[in-house]
C-alpha cells in the first residue's frame, strides 16, 4: 500500500473546537498538524497512510463542513468597560442599568429554534487548495514530506511565524482585539457583550478575559488540538 501525504491549505476556522475532516468517507490512519499561516489563518498537513484518489480528496474537502448552532454574536450589546453585572439575588447577570435580567443561555437557544429561517453563526470549510502527492516510504521525498508536516509541531503557535513588520503586527493585534470579544464556547464569558448568559452561568466569569486558548495570543484563533491522530 503506498501512503500519501495531504496538505489542506487556506482552511478559516472559526473559534472552538472542530473536526477537521468530517465523516462524510471512512478514511484511513491518517496523523496532521495544524499551525497558522503568516497571516494568521489555520492550515493543515496531513499524511494518509493508503490510496485515494485525488479526485475524491478534492470531493470530500469540499463536501466538508461544520457548523456552529449558536445564538447571534455579530452586535455588541455591551462594552467592556461597562458590561453586564452579576445580581447575587437572582443569581444572573444583569444589565448594569436596568437590573434586568439577560437572556439565558437555554432561552437564547430556544429562539433560534423558533426562527424560521435560523442559519448558524459560524460554518466552516475548507479553502480551496487542497493539494494532494503520493510519497513512497524511505524515498528522500518521504524524509522531506515527514519533516515538512512535522515541522511546526514543536513550536507553540506563536513562535510558528514571527511578526516583523508594523503590517503583522497591526494585523496581530486587530485580530487579537477581535477574538477577544468573541464568545469561544457555549460557557465563554463574552456571551455577556451580546446580552446572554452563558451556559452554566456564574459570577466570576469576566467578559474580555476568557481563558479559552482561542483568545490568548499564544494560540490565537486555534482553539483546539492542533495534532490530529486517527488510532484506527
Ligand atoms: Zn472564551
Amino acid at each position: 500500500m503506498r501512503p500519501a501525504v495531504v496538505t489542506v491549505e487556506r482552511v478559516t476556522l472559526p473559534p472552538g473546537r472542530l473536526s477537521l475532516i468530517g465523516p462524510a468517507v471512512p478514511l484511513p490512519a491518517i496523523a496532521g498538524c495544524v499551525e497558522p499561516q503568516r497571516r494568521l489563518a489555520p492550515h493543515a498537513h496531513f499524511a494518509i497512510r493508503g490510496t485515494i484518489p485525488r479526485t475524491v480528496l478534492r470531493q470530500v474537502a469540499a463536501a466538508t463542513y461544520h457548523q456552529v448552532w449558536w445564538p447571534p454574536a455579530d452586535e455588541q450589546v455591551y462594552a467592556l468597560d461597562r458590561p453586564p453585572v452579576w445580581d447575587n439575588n437572582a443569581a444572573a447577570w444583569v444589565d448594569p442599568d436596568t437590573g434586568e435580567p439577560l437572556t439565558t443561555w437555554a432561552d437564547a437557544l430556544d429562539a433560534l429554534n423558533l426562527q424560521a429561517d435560523p442559519e448558524p453563526v459560524h460554518v466552516v470549510r475548507f479553502g480551496r487548495q487542497v493539494h494532494a502527492g503520493g510519497v513512497t516510504p524511505g524515498t528522500v521525498h518521504a524524509e522531506r514530506s515527514i519533516g515538512y508536516i512535522t515541522k511546526y509541531i514543536t513550536k507553540s503557535a506563536a513562535d510558528c511565524h514571527k511578526a516583523e513588520t508594523d503590517r503583522q503586527r497591526d494585523h496581530l493585534e486587530r485580530l487579537w482585539q477581535e477574538l477577544r470579544i468573541t464568545p469561544c464556547s457555549e460557557r465563554c464569558a463574552n456571551w455577556l457583550l451580546y446580552g446572554i448568559q452563558p451556559k452554566k452561568a456564574h459570577g466570576r466569569l469576566q467578559a474580555g478575559r476568557c481563558k479559552g486558548k482561542v483568545h490568548q495570543r499564544a494560540t490565537l484563533g486555534i482553539g483546539g488540538c492542533r495534532i490530529l491522530l486517527s488510532r484506527d
